[in-house]
């Protein structure tokens, strides 16, 4: 009998990655032999403790679950805040009988597409940098980027975390001298990176939405609204 950590224990047999996992017993909807755990160093024998998730025992294979949700501000898509603040499996609470967990985050006061599944695989193959999957963001700017602020962000831009790759960039909309409006087209995900992009040609970002992941759109999905992928988006996504 090999005593092991419950967060690996539950990574293994495919609820959610090692990161999620955590935040779930974080959140205290992890039970071990019918008592809530929500010590991340907890040790368990798999096949031997009892181990439920949201009253669910592991192992139980469920069926795959894609859904795209329309994140409106003021969400985080973490499972455990500890501040407390709303999340994002909240406006899918008694809609959604599956655990599904975001792919990928978007900061609490970013908009736009979020795509949630129990599909661990997926979600791990879609989030791993190798594949370069594209996402697009809508980003109003307080004032206007000339063009070789533009052409910076096009080519690449210095941040703390090393330079970043080239991206598409198109202008939609200038309302001089206030603002303007960008659209950003990026494969990578680092954390803030849209509003740091800005930050470092010295533009704030004031509201960000996202509306492309790799083949997936948003549409007019209203803000806070979800829907199942259709068949054909969940085979594009493979
Ligand atoms: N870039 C950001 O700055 N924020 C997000 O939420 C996503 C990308």
């Amino acid at each position: 009998e090999v005593a092991e950590r419950l967060q690996k224990v539950m990574a293994r047999a495919g609820v959610a990655s090692r990161r999620h996992s955590e935040e779930l017993i974080q959140a205290g909807r992890v039970t071990v032999n019918g008592r809530v755990v929500t010590e991340l160093g907890t040790k368990v024998v798999a096949g031997r403790d009892i181990i439920e998730v949201d009253g669910r025992p592991l192992g139980q294979p469920e069926e795959k679950v894609y859904v795209m949700l329309n994140k409106p501000k003021g969400y985080v898509t973490t499972l455990f805040d500890p501040q407390g603040r709303p999340k994002v499996t909240d406006l899918l609470e008694g809609q959604v009988a599956e655990r599904v967990y975001p792919v990928g985050r978007l900061d609490y006061d970013t908009e736009g597409l979020l795509l949630l599944t129990n599909d661990g695989d997926l979600a791990n193959g879609l989030m791993h940098p190798a594949r370069k999957v594209k996402k697009t963001y809508i980003a109003k700017v307080r004032g206007v980027p000339g063009p070789a602020k533009l052409k910076k962000l096009q080519e690449g831009i210095e941040l703390e975390d090393g330079p970043t790759a080239p991206a598409e960039v198109k202008v939609l909309e200038v309302r001089a001298p206030n603002s303007a409006t960008i659209s950003l087209r990026i494969h990578e995900g680092r954390n803030r990176q849209v509003r740091r992009m800005f930050a470092a040609i010295g533009h704030e970002v004031i509201h960000l939405k996202r509306t492309t992941l790799g083949p997936l759109n948003l549409g007019d999905l209203p803000v806070g609204q979800w829907r199942p992928l259709t068949s054909e988006e969940v085979a594009a996504l493979y």
